[in-house]
């Protein structure tokens, strides 16, 4: 079983993470937890490139060095862990770079999904949680825990607004979950373990 999260960032995605994660454990599931860009050795050095390069990346180079990040990541660790019966637990899949890399920065989404889907040689999750959160209460969000303010900087509302956006109209498709992330931690992770327990794993 393959389930990611997505959301614009500042959204809690890695809070519910953990907290599925340890509720899958304690019903004895092996999971496997991982992130993107970064979730291989190879992937940390892609994810540095990408986060603290001094200057800029030329957007296609951005969207080709998080689909190596993806392709060897899934090679090397989620394709053998879903092939072992594990459970896998992604923060960020494609479709962070359909909305990011593809609607956020301006490039084709339509050639920005092409590319992913080449690179994980078509892995589609068995579920994706959205974490939806309006663009101005993320930020707020983030400010207030000092993630990143470089980055803060540069990109602002309408960056996060395009990629929200893009995110609902690639939660029409039936593995979406789309969570209110302005509910409790609590509450959310309910909404997830339900869904997840009626595809039959808890
Ligand atoms: O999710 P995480 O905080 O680890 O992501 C690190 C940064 O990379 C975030 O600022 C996120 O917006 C960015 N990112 C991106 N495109 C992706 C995945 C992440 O711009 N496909």
């Amino acid at each position: 079983m393959f389930i990611t999260f997505e959301g614009i960032d500042g959204v809690g995605k890695s809070t519910q993470l953990e907290l599925l994660q340890s509720w899958l454990e304690e019903s004895g599931r092996e999971v496997v937890r991982t992130l993107e860009p970064g979730g291989t050795d190879l992937g940390q050095e892609i994810r540095h490139l990408l986060l603290h390069r001094k200057g800029d990346v030329s957007p296609r180079a951005e969207a080709l060095l998080y689909a190596a990040d993806r392709a060897h990541h899934v090679a090397t660790r989620i394709r053998p862990a879903l092939e072992a019966g594990k459970v896998v637990l992604s923060d960020r899949y494609f479709d962070s770079s359909v909305a990011y890399q593809g609607a956020a920065r301006d490039l084709d989404v339509q050639e920005v999904l092409n590319i992913s889907l080449w690179a994980v040689g078509n892995l589609v999750p068995d579920l994706t949680v959205l974490l939806d959160l309006d663009a101005e209460a993320a930020i707020a969000r983030r400010s207030k825990t000092g993630v990143e303010p470089d980055r803060l900087e540069r990109e602002k509302v309408d960056f996060f607004e395009r990629a929200r956006n893009q995110f609902l109209d690639l939660a029409a498709q039936p593995r979406f979950l789309v969570v209110d992330a302005n509910l409790s931690v609590d509450a959310i992770q309910d909404l997830i373990r339900k869904r997840v327990a009626a595809m039959g794993l808890s």
